[in-house]
């Protein structure tokens, strides 16, 4: 799961950044609302945490904006605790979510995964497709009952198909959503990380598409 994370204090976005990379995310993290704003129209992240005062552009512009292109990413607004006129309007222009600074960093990855879990539909806090159950929460990935090991990037594979199930997700977006910008990625990681998940769960569970990409299926 991606997360752009958009916030001008060092100290704070430090930490959030931080937070949030230990529960598994991969984060981007930018500074500035305007530089915001062409991450956001050029790609795609399941969701965004967002400073309102913020030098280049206004958070509330940024959010506004995205609403007017259709862009419906999931966006928690951070704001300051006195100002009760900034949460109503983060909520009014189109923000899922507040929160308040300081905030402790459980809270919000426990929203961020609110988040992401309604705006794939979802209301129960586990993802089940077939025999298998990944619980975004613990961490914890069960096939037939039974705990299975996964390694982190292995575990975000697998949640980005089984929210996505049953769309085939393309190759280009799975990278997208499992790295960060600064990462180094062999060429073939992907193939790797599907073919480890194949021999853990089962091989039919995740299909190859040809030419289009991978989804997973429950038994029929
Ligand atoms: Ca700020």
């Amino acid at each position: 799961m991606r997360i752009l994370l958009v916030e001008d204090d060092q100290l704070l976005g430090d930490a959030t950044q931080a937070g949030l990379v230990h529960d598994g995310y991969v984060v981007e993290w930018l500074r500035d609302g305007l530089q915001a704003e062409s991450a956001l129209n050029s790609q795609s992240f399941d969701g965004v945490v967002l400073d309102l005062g913020l030098p280049g552009k206004d958070g509330i512009e940024v959010l506004s904006s995205m609403r007017k292109r259709g862009d419906s990413t999931p966006v928690l607004v951070l704001t300051a605790r006195d100002s009760v006129g900034d949460r109503v309007k983060g909520l009014d222009t189109g923000g899922d979510d507040y929160l308040i600074k300081p905030f402790d960093l459980d809270e919000l990855s426990a929203r961020l995964r609110a988040l992401i879990r309604r705006s794939s539909g979802r209301s129960a806090p586990t993802i089940e497709v077939g025999t298998v159950s990944l619980n975004p929460a613990s961490h914890q990935v069960h096939v037939d009952g039974d705990l299975t090991e996964l390694s982190q990037r292995e575990f975000s594979l697998l949640q980005l198909l089984m929210e996505a199930e049953p769309r085939v997700l393309s190759r280009s977006y799975l990278e997208e959503h499992l790295y960060g910008w600064g990462d180094d990625i062999e060429s073939n990681a992907l193939e790797v990380h599907i073919h480890n998940l194949r021999k853990k769960l089962s091989k039919s569970f995740i299909q190859t598409i040809r030419g289009v990409g991978y989804k997973v299926q429950g038994e029929r």
